[in-house]
């Protein structure tokens, strides 16, 4: 068994400690993109903040502004490992797993063994303990998915042996462990099927098509098509996102069934690049390249169920998330230009 290395802890003052912590929470993946913006929000919320991250996608940078707040501690692991910790801990959120088809396609056998031995050993971690958990599922569960919307009934159209397989399967099978692990251990679980979320914090190199787009139309550069562009998402802003995992988090022990996250909003690629383009005023021209292998051909989550369990919906529109944004990946843009040049 592999213990956690110990990275940076800051110690909350003697009158800090006193006042917290409301309660203790593990985020694994927390130095990711919505991770990050989850120890933000908990942090804020009075939860003492463990974050576990390989910073394999990841980036410290992410968690710098609230790495010296009190009682933030970043641990560097990976959760295909077992972990040893001797703090206690109340709820665990299991965001770790590259989020973006190019990163998780890098290395298959470790997304999926990511997916699978990381859930089992933060599940682990959860039942000694007597931790509620969350599972950060997705919409991938649904494969290129023969109905629309997607409802949490329906069980997908997903190839076992494809590209995007490692992280499709790898998911589902945490979820068959979430699942399990609540009506064999009577461990709380929930599973959020999380569809598309984008908003500041996205790293420039992330490869998915809201920060490609962007980064594209600001650079002057042609916006990548995959396809003909007629494949359709359903973009969610990153708060909304978080809402509704805290929501879920907090529901009682018998919510234990998937609930879709998403916005129902739902667009075209080649709509999104309009819209892109004419928020950047960008002259950047559009190019069409093959359609990756198993690309989802439409996605749209139906959040009836959410809106039942967590009486939440999304609040952000694509225009205004955009406007949200696009900023961020702006100030990215210029803070690498500002960089010197690296020395051969
Ligand atoms: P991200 O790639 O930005 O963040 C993932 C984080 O997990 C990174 O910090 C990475 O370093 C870390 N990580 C990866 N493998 C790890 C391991 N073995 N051990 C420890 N840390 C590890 O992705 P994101 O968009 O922030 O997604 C967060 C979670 O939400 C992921 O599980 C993803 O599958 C899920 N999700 C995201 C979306 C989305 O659109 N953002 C949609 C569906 C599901
Ligand atoms: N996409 C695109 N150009 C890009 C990146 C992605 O056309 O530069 C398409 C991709 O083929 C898919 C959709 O945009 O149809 C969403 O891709 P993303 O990688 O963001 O997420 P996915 O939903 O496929 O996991």
């Amino acid at each position: 068994m592999i213990g956690l290395e110990h990275i940076d802890r800051k110690k909350p003052s003697d009158f800090a400690a006193r006042l917290r912590p409301l309660k203790t929470v593990l985020v694994a993946g927390g130095a990711g993109f919505v991770g990050a913006r989850l120890c933000t929000r908990l942090l804020s919320e009075g939860a003492d903040v463990i974050c576990v991250d390989n910073l394999q996608t990841g980036n410290l940078s992410n968690i710098a502004a609230i790495s010296g707040q009190p009682g933030f501690r970043f641990f560097k692991h990976d959760i295909t490992a077992p972990l040893t910790l001797v703090a206690p801990v109340d709820e665990i959120y299991n965001l770790a797993c590259p989020g973006s088809p190019p990163k998780y396609q890098i290395n298959p056998v470790h997304t999926f063994k990511t997916s699978v031995l990381g859930a089992l050993n933060l599940l682990g971690l959860a039942r000694k303990k007597n931790a509620r958990i969350l599972q950060a599922s997705t919409s991938e569960i649904y494969g290129d998915p023969l109905s629309s919307p997607q409802t949490e009934g329906y069980h997908g159209n997903v190839n076992p042996v494809g590209p995007r397989s490692c992280y499709d399967e790898g998911k589902r099978g945490a979820e068959t462990l979430f699942h399990d692990y609540g009506i064999q251990h009577g461990v709380t679980t929930k599973i959020a099927r999380i569809f598309n979320t984008y908003g500041p914090g996205m790293a420039p190199d992330d490869g998915r098509v809201v920060s490609n787009f962007i980064i594209q139309a600001l650079s002057g550069e042609p916006i990548t098509i995959y396809g003909n562009g007629t494949q359709t998402r359903s973009f969610c802003y990153v708060d909304d996102l978080i809402d509704g995992l805290m929501l879920l988090m907090a529901t009682p022990h018998d919510v234990s069934y998937p609930v879709n996250l998403g916005n129902d909003g739902e667009f075209t690629i080649a709509e999104l690049a309009e819209i892109v383009l004419a928020k950047i005023a960008s002259t950047s021209t559009l190019v069409n390249s093959p359609i990756p292998i198993d690309d989802p051909r439409q996605r749209r989550p139906d959040l009836r169920l959410a809106r039942k369990v967590l009486n939440w919906g999304p609040t952000v529109t694509l225009d205004n998330g955009l406007n949200r944004t696009i900023p961020w990946f702006r100030d990215q843009l210029a803070a690498k230009h500002r960089m010197p040049e690296a020395v051969a």
